[in-house]
């Protein structure tokens, strides 16, 4: 019999470097083509898999092109950047089988549905996999609280932060040889040893509401698709 999966419904936060690969910015198909295959891979099993997409390949609010502008204009550009790659990651999933949804925070009428809770856990009920755009709406947030508050909101089991590290570390293990991948932390620990897991928002959202991250690379094969098994995969910051 094939290993059932440890977890009924995720969220799994992507942010929008890692749909870069190793561009300087913007989407770059073979990477997304190979992360939705890890989705895919998980939804398959049936897991159902809700997903926060950043919009930091395209544009982010507090630097870059926005020095100089208005901070909560630069912010919903930010948060149109994240419609942008909903609709890329959503186009890429319709081509590998799945059956995607785009819900925004931002009202889009022509292009996405707007988010409403009842009808993302109806699609997620039904196996499509939900993509959760333009953040929580509101400027001065990030995708990462996005996705703490969307996970509280579906009743995901846990929040799947994809990084490029393949979990957090005692120490920059780019840096340092000696730096160990913690298996297990809690948020207590976690924050004082100061381990910059999510923004303070998204962080304290998740641990108010006992709701678990797990940190690891989306870039490692099969990596994923381990985390929802329940198998050493990454880092779990537990309440
Ligand atoms: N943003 C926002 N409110 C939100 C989510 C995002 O204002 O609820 C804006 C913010 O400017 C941010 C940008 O959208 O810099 C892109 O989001 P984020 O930086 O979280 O993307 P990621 O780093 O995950 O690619």
């Amino acid at each position: 019999m094939p290993a059932q999966p440890a977890n009924k419904r995720i969220l799994l936060k992507l942010s929008g470097e890692a749909l870069m690969g190793d561009d300087a910015f913007g989407i770059n198909r073979a990477t997304i083509v190979r992360m939705v295959g890890e989705v895919a891979e998980v939804v398959n099993m049936g897991v159902q898999v809700a997903v926060v997409i950043g919009g930091g390949n395209i544009f982010r609010g507090v630097a870059g092109g926005s020095v100089g502008m208005d901070r909560a204009t630069a912010d919903y550009m930010g948060m149109l950047a994240t419609v942008m790659n909903a609709l890329a990651l959503s186009d890429a999933m319709t081509k590998q089988g799945l059956v995607p949804r785009v819900m925004s925070a931002i009202a889009i009428e022509q292009v996405v549905e707007p988010y409403v809770r009842p009808k993302a856990l109806q699609y997620l009920e039904e196996g499509k996999v939900v993509i959760f755009a333009a953040g929580t709406g509101n400027p001065f947030f990030t995708t990462d609280t996005a996705a703490a508050l969307r996970g509280a909101e579906i009743g995901a089991e846990m929040v799947l932060k994809a990084t490029k590290v393949d979990g957090v570390y005692s120490a920059d293990p780019q840096k340092d040889p000696s730096a160990e991948r913690y298996t297990r932390i809690s948020f207590d620990e976690a924050m004082s040893r100061n381990l910059g897991i999510m923004d303070a928002t998204a962080f304290a959202l998740c641990r108010d509401q006992k709701l678990p991250i797990k940190v690891f690379s989306i870039f490692k094969h099969g990596a994923l698709k381990r985390v929802v098994l329940g198998e050493d995969e990454g880092t779990l910051v537990y309440a």
